[in-house]
């Protein structure tokens, strides 16, 4: 018998990870989201959806003065977005005290790489994957609090699913 739902997610650090129209059209769906489950990290939640222009406005209001944003909102309403959320592993296969160490938030955003493309080191989505700042291919949160922000934003209560995966116990001590 294993426990596949677990109690609570409250405690886990969870990211948004979103593939960008151009991620989608280049067919690195795939690849993207392996990178992050050959990690270690465990997925949550996952959606595909061609997003609203008030929802991609809400989603990078932080930046809405830069005057990349109108450039930035036509890309990313441009085609289907793949978001995902991925969570911290817990260290037992019941529900547990969360992984301490380097956040999924933090790590997301090393395995993506730098928002340059070009100065992304290689090994990294960004640095493998792309050339351009404006195209380039995927989104991670840059907070845990943005991340509880952007979950928010993009998923509705009920969509997430929280699980023990079996092989938690072979990843965190
Ligand atoms: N962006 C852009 N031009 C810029 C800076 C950013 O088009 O000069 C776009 C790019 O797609 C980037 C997104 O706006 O990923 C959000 O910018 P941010 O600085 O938050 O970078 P990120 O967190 O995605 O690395
Ligand atoms: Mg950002």
């Amino acid at each position: 018998f294993l426990p596949h739902l677990v109690a609570s997610m409250e405690e886990v650090e969870q990211t948004y990870i979103m593939i960008k129209p151009d991620g989608v059209q280049r067919g690195l769906v795939g690849e993207i989201i392996s990178r992050f489950e050959r990690k270690g990290f465990k997925l949550t939640g996952l959606k595909l959806f061609q997003c609203p222009k008030e929802l991609a406005e809400e989603h990078y209001k932080d930046l809405q003065s830069k005057p990349f944003f109108p450039k930035l909102i036509d890309y990313i309403t441009s085609g289907p977005v793949v978001f995902c959320i991925f969570a911290n592993l817990v260290n037992c296969i019941y529900f547990g005290k969360a992984w301490e160490g380097v956040g999924v938030v933090a790590s997301a955003r090393k395995l993506i790489g730098a928002t340059n493309p070009l100065n992304a080191e290689p090994g990294t989505i960004r640095g493998d994957l792309a050339v351009q700042t404006g195209r380039n291919v995927v989104h991670g949160s840059d907070s845990p609090d943005n991340g509880k922000r952007e979950i928010g934003l993009w998923f509705n209560e009920g969509e997430l699913c929280a699980w023990a995966a079996a092989l938690e116990p072979w990843l965190v001590e």
